[in-house]
């Protein structure tokens, strides 16, 4: 579905990615795992577009994307939930949902895929008409990931769901993604939380100062001795 192929990007002189070639197949989730300032972001941004691959390509079912703006890699089908979730805070829940379907003019398309996002967070059902910034730190993460999903994705990019999130609620994010899964949305998640992550992944992507050091089935991640070493604190 979505491959890149030896891409390197930079921040001015600065080189974030170096040479990373990956690939997320229809159906799967895919997470990319490293230490603080690997590159992980870098990598999601670059293929939103938001950031420039200076050498390589990246190929969507088959189409060169990495000259397009960030708003036609939208429109193809692949959302981005960016670190620190970056919800509307002044804009109620119902508000931010609609700005995730600002490219769609299909309306009960759109009716249907809210309540959609209702049936997997009805919290935010309950919540519809508050602030988005008035809600807790865990259900500012659900409304970022329904908001992404209002743009009916076929691939959803996450980067850190679980970030600065209580256990439980972590646990109730990743059940949600793997839902999200079944219902047919392919993922690729970031992440620091490596063991939560590999446990719902298909495949895994290890990355260490901008390279992809190791890949691999999530399973096989899990058991490295490396891996668990470096990433599980085993
Ligand atoms: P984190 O988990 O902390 O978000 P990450 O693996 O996502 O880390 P990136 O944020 O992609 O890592 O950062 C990769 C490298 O690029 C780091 O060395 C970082 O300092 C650098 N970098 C990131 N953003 C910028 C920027 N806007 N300007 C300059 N350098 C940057």
């Amino acid at each position: 579905m979505l491959e890149m192929r030896h891409v390197d990007t930079f921040y001015g002189n600065i080189q974030a990615l170096r040479d990373v070639s990956l690939e997320i197949r229809d159906g799967e989730i895919v997470t990319l795992i490293g230490a603080n300032g690997a590159g992980k972001s870098t990598t999601l941004m670059t293929i939103c577009g938001i950031n420039r691959a200076r050498q390589g390509e990246i190929i969507w079912n088959g189409q060169p994307i990495h000259e397009l703006s960030p708003h036609e890699i939208v429109a193809l089908g692949i959302s981005q939930v960016p670190e620190g979730r970056l919800i509307f805070p002044d804009l109620s829940v119902s508000e931010n949902l609609d700005l995730g379907a600002f490219l769609r003019r299909d309306a009960q398309g759109i009716r249907d895929d809210l309540d959609y996002v209702f049936s997997l967070f009805p919290i935010l059902a309950e919540r519809r008409r508050q602030p988005g910034g008035t809600l807790s730190g865990g259900e500012q993460q659900m409304l970022a990931i329904c908001r992404a999903l209002m743009a009916r994705p076929k691939l959803l990019l996450l980067d850190e769901p679980s970030l600065g999130l209580a256990p439980i609620i972590i646990q109730q994010i990743f059940a949600i993604i793997q839902r999200v899964n079944a219902n047919g949305t392919t993922v690729f998640l970031v992440e620091q939380n490596a063991n939560q992550a590999l446990r719902i992944a298909h495949r895994g992507y290890v990355m260490e100062n901008g390279r992809i050091v190791m890949a691999d089935s999530a399973q096989s991640l899990l058991q490295n001795e490396e891996v668990r070493s470096a990433y599980l604190g085993m």
